[in-house]
């Protein structure tokens, strides 16, 4: 499987190219708006023809290239069927299996950073994609989207701490230059999940950590769930933008 790892600077997203070699049919995952230009045209280089585009979950602090990537490139959008999106061409949960050419990923469902965020999975299990379920070292925030450090305890322990220890972690973001884990190093090392913390330990974590609202949430939440479109600018009758 060709596999790429792809980053956006500005917001510290992680997006994740994957390709079947033989039959060259791809998918995305948590692709950035501002990055379409440059996803494209490693599509085209390498001859790939897009066939999904997912979502992990509906992101607070940057745009999704979905619904671009969909009418750009006729790619299907993949959202959570718990994500409340009113765009996907597929709502997804537990069980369900994203194919392209021989190559497929599983969806396991593991909200608690959002009521609706998935983890994708290689069907050998040797790579998770886990959006901001589980962080390097870290995890999602859990104080705002429907979050709850409750459910993001016991969506880890009981869909990503299964898979097997060496299956490669892939996060959705990092914010200090790092760019894969696994699971055994989360499980020993992740300060707030790892080395056997207790749910009451992890929601105690989480409650303490008082983060600021990301810059960019009220704007990418509302055009996350149409798959990234976002309103155009207010016109008056002459079709020009409002004068200063
Ligand atoms: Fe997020």
């Amino acid at each position: 499987m060709f596999f790429r790892q792809l980053f956006d600077p500005e917001t510290s997203t992680y997006t994740y190219l994957l390709a079947d070699v033989d039959s060259k049919e791809a998918v995305i995952i948590d692709p950035v708006l501002e990055q379409i230009e440059r996803d494209i045209s490693q599509l085209s280089e390498l001859g790939l023809t897009l066939r999904y585009a997912l979502d992990t979950h509906v992101h607070a602090d940057h745009v999704t290239a979905l619904g671009q990537l969909r009418e750009r490139l006729g790619a299907k959008t993949v959202v959570s069927a718990r994500a409340g999106s009113g765009c996907p061409d597929l709502k997804v949960g537990t069980g369900d299996v994203i194919r392209f050419g021989r190559c497929a990923l599983q969806v396991r469902e593991t909200p608690g950073h959002t009521s609706g965020c998935v983890t994708y999975v290689t069907s050998d299990l040797r790579m998770a994609f886990t959006g901001d379920a589980l962080l390097i070292r870290s995890c999602g925030r859990t104080d705002f989207q429907e979050g709850s450090a409750h459910t993001l305890y016991q969506s880890v322990m009981q869909q990503l701490f299964t898979l097997p220890d060496d299956c490669a972690v892939f996060p959705g973001h990092d914010y200090k230059g790092r760019t894969a884990s696994t699971i055994t190093e989360e499980k020993r090392f992740n300060p707030r999940l790892g080395a056997g913390k207790t749910e009451a330990e992890f929601v105690a974590i989480m409650a303490e950590l008082k983060l600021a609202h990301p810059r960019r949430m009220d704007v990418a939440v509302p055009a996350n769930l149409q798959c990234g479109n976002l309103k155009p600018p207010a016109v008056d009758g002459t079709g020009l933008p409002p004068s200063r």
